[in-house]
């Protein structure tokens, strides 16, 4: 529950925060330089940008213009605190905190076990930035059909980045691991293939990530090219390599089905409640974001799923 609400202030935190970087992408503004009323260009202070709080206190409107402030704040950083929240209380409940474990602290387990909690924290922090810029990118989607690339390729290379990390923590952890015991010694190279087996097998998801991420923005491009750029444009091929590179193999394959799917199912329902005539386009990059959030936190149970009917 400490885990939760966390999460939840997180959220609310990053919320407002996305919110600007969203507006800002759309009106091609400056991310640099501190927030302002849109109508009446009033600098906000420390005290208005409380999330949720601020909005609340001041009745969604301008402490110093009182024009009214769009109701699409309060639900970006609500919306953002349930995902996070609901983020943090997963993970740390998959979590077993064993330093917490009072005989490891007196025992060699301590060393051992303090390199668990940076990469617990670390992939926690590359998940909470997965949702923040899916987020952002799914409201200027929604918005003007927009993805921008001042989101996407920064985006992209700190996903690389982070993932790159956080598998050279686990390696190091490995060989750490081994190191404290004589049994462990004997298994490091160039006695065993132990090590470097298993350095492979940590390896192997980075890669497999950007080699999925490369093929999902092969295959939107090769949509583009087939349909000559009808239904979907150049963002969707950067969020399509970023998904990859976030999710890995092959969860974001999973996600690009669910998008197409759910995707597909709206537009027939909007065709059929007149809503939208056949082969209007709707923008699909709200469809990656929900098939990619829902492989985020239900992935490994849908992937054991699928292989369960499949073997
Ligand atoms: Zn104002």
């Amino acid at each position: 529950m400490i885990w939760g609400s966390a999460g939840f202030l997180t959220g609310t935190v990053l919320g407002s925060f996305i919110k600007v970087l969203a507006d800002r992408s759309l009106s091609n503004k400056s991310f640099r330089g501190r927030s302002y009323c849109p109508s009446c260009r009033a600098g906000l202070r420390w005290y208005d940008l409380f999330p949720i709080f601020s909005y609340l206190y001041l009745r969604g409107r301008c402490r110093y213009c009182k024009k009214k402030i769009g109701i699409e704040y309060l639900l970006v950083e609500v919306g953002m605190g349930l995902l996070i929240g609901f983020l943090f209380w997963q993970q740390s409940s998959d979590f077993q905190f064993t330093i917490f474990n009072i005989q490891s602290i007196f025992s060699l387990q301590f060393s051992i076990s303090h390199f668990k909690i940076p990469i617990f924290l670390l992939e926690l922090l590359f998940k909470t930035f997965f949702i923040a810029v899916l987020a952002i990118l799914f409201l200027t989607d929604l918005k003007k059909m927009f993805i921008p690339d001042r989101i996407t390729i920064p985006s992209i290379l700190i996903g690389i980045v982070l993932g790159l990390i956080i598998t050279v923590i686990k390696i190091a952890y490995l060989y750490y691991t081994l190191l404290q015991t004589p049994l462990g010694r004997q298994l490091l190279p160039p006695k065993n293939e132990y090590f470097m087996r298993h350095v492979y097998l940590i390896a192997e998801p980075f890669f497999g990530s950007l080699l999925v991420g490369t093929a999902i923005a092969g295959f939107f491009l090769s949509l583009i090219i087939i349909t000559r750029g009808k239904g979907m444009g150049g963002g969707d091929v950067k969020l399509g390599a970023f998904i990859g590179i976030m999710l890995g193999f092959p969860q974001a394959l999973f996600a690009l089905i669910l998008s197409f799917l759910t995707g597909a199912i709206l537009s027939v329902v909007l065709i059929i409640l007149g809503k939208k005539s056949f082969g209007q386009t709707i923008p699909f990059g709200p469809f990656l974001v929900l098939g990619s959030l829902i492989m985020l936190f239900w992935g490994a149970q849908i992937v054991d799923w699928y292989l369960s009917l499949s073997g």
